[in-house]
């Protein structure tokens, strides 16, 4: 048998458990915050799924990531959409436009600072 990790969530020691009468179940669960997971009839399947359990921290670092990911990704297409209107002002020569665009790609430029951070900094 597999050896199983530690709880993803308060790191206790866990343990393979086996109900049933005519069905054999099998369940793991921790012997300090008493966690368990969904039984099965496949012992190997239930020790797979809680030793290739994401933690908590893990959960939430993914979260954050793809929630900074979709931040970025806006912002990049609002930037691309104010290029466009700047060099459309630029044919016109429209210097309150222009002025306008920028301060906008000033601000979004930060944004995308401020989100690269984030995305680095796990
Ligand atoms: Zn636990």
């Amino acid at each position: 048998m597999a050896e199983l990790k530690k709880c993803p969530f308060c790191g206790g020691e866990a343990k393979l458990n086996y109900v049933g009468t005519c069905i054999p179940l099998y369940f793991i669960s921790c012997e300090e915050c008493g966690c368990k997971q969904e039984s099965s009839i496949h012992k190997e399947a239930v020790i797979n799924a809680w030793n290739n359990r994401a933690t908590e921290a893990e959960i939430r670092a993914t979260a954050k990531r793809e929630l900074a990911e979709q931040i970025e990704k806006r912002i990049k297409e609002e930037v691309a959409l104010l290029e466009q209107e700047r060099e459309e002002a630029r044919e016109y020569d429209d210097e309150q436009v222009i002025f306008a665009v920028n301060n906008q790609l000033r601000a979004f430029a930060y944004s995308l600072r401020v989100v690269a951070e984030q995305l680095k900094g796990e």
